[in-house]
């Protein structure tokens, strides 16, 4: 006999989670864009002990009927792509089927969920179901991540302080209520909120909720369109700066990614307006049809691909570089709310 297996399912999600549950932040990140996608226009994230202990996640979205709840726990168990050819126009937050089936297996997790007709309430520990009765009847979802890496003990000692633990999280709610100013967005640490945004598509609003009124005014609104792009976003005049780039976020299609070039072309756009070492705090959204942008580097999917870069870059320098310089030569722009 061989001595090749093919391993369990559980093992199997284990090993995956090692990728895609990295800390407190990556559970709250899946959990989140899983209520993104489930079209919520209000979504609140209460933790404790940054998330170590507890992160509950409340939205109210589709929800999911008894049948899918069960199944959304599987390994691949997706609703949001079929086939290849979806694989290359993607829309959604996720597709890879596999933060609930990872996270589930590091942690114990209850879940409350309602299409609205049929609802369910489970509870897993390291991945199986432990118990299971009938759920609420509100739409939408509220899913508690506790006790996070109990049975992975080392990557639980790999774990920061409990401030920087929040902070990747704050972090990342920022980012996500910058991406999506059309949600209410609710961050809470044991009775600390953290971060509150209304919900109603302004995103000067969100701006300021995040870097504070007098920031946000000082921020000029940019935008521009080539043939296969539409970018548009607001970054501060250069008055106000910041020492690292971590200020600028850059949104691609409704997903927070990294991009080195986005960002120089960003900085770029200020020429010498900006001190040696001082960069803006800055938004920038790009659009585009998902045939041109390339999600699937990753399993954390924050890389992206974009077809036709030259001239996106292009766009996004000259139309901030217009921007930041008509605020400079005609400050009582600013002025106005
Ligand atoms: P993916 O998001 O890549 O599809 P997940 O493991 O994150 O994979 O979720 C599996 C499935 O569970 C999703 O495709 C979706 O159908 C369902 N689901 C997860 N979270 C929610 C939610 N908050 N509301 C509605 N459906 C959800
Ligand atoms: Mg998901």
């Amino acid at each position: 006999m061989g001595k090749i297996h093919i391993m369990d399912e559980f093992l199997s999600n284990k090993i995956a989670a090692g990728e895609v549950v990295e800390r407190p932040a990556s559970v709250v990140k899946e959990l989140v864009e899983n209520a993104i996608d489930a079209g919520s226009t209000s979504i609140e994230v209460l933790l404790e002990e940054a998330g170590l202990m507890s992160i509950q996640v409340i939205d109210n979205g589709s929800g999911m009927d008894e049948e899918d709840a069960l199944v959304s726990f599987q390994r691949h168990a997706t609703s949001k792509i079929i086939n290849e050819h979806d694989l290359f126009r993607i829309r959604t937050l996720g597709f890879r089927g596999e933060a609930l089936a990872s996270i589930a297996s590091v942690s114990k997790v209850t879940l409350a969920t309602s299409n609205g007709d049929s609802g369910i309430e489970v509870v897993l520990e390291g991945g199986h179901v432990v118990n299971k009765r009938p759920g609420p009847l509100r739409k939408g979802t509220d899913i508690t991540v506790a006790q996070l890496f109990y049975n992975t003990p080392a990557r639980l000692k790999y774990m920061k302080t409990i401030q920087t633990e929040l902070g990747h999280t704050i972090d990342l709610m920022n980012r996500l209520a910058l991406c999506y100013p059309q949600i209410a967005f609710k961050l809470v640490h044991h009775d600390h909120e953290l971060l509150k945004t209304n919900g109603r598509g302004d995103l000067r609003q969100v701006l300021a909720a995040i870097y504070g009124l007098a920031n946000a005014k000082k921020m000029v609104h940019f935008e521009g369109e080539t043939a296969d792009y539409k970018v548009t976003g607001y970054a501060t005049i250069p008055e106000i700066t910041r020492a690292s780039k971590n200020y600028v976020s850059i949104f691609v299609n409704g997903r927070w990614v990294r991009h080195y070039t986005v960002q120089k072309a960003i900085i770029d756009a200020y020429h010498t307006y900006l001190p040696i070492g001082r960069f803006p705090i800055a938004v920038l959204h790009i659009e585009g049809d998902p045939f041109l942008t390339d999600v699937n580097v990753h399993p954390s999917k924050q890389q992206i691909r974009l077809s036709k870069e030259g001239d996106l870059m292009k766009l996004i320098e000259t139309s901030l570089h217009n921007a930041v310089r008509a605020s400079m030569q005609a400050p009582e722009i600013m002025k106005k709310p």
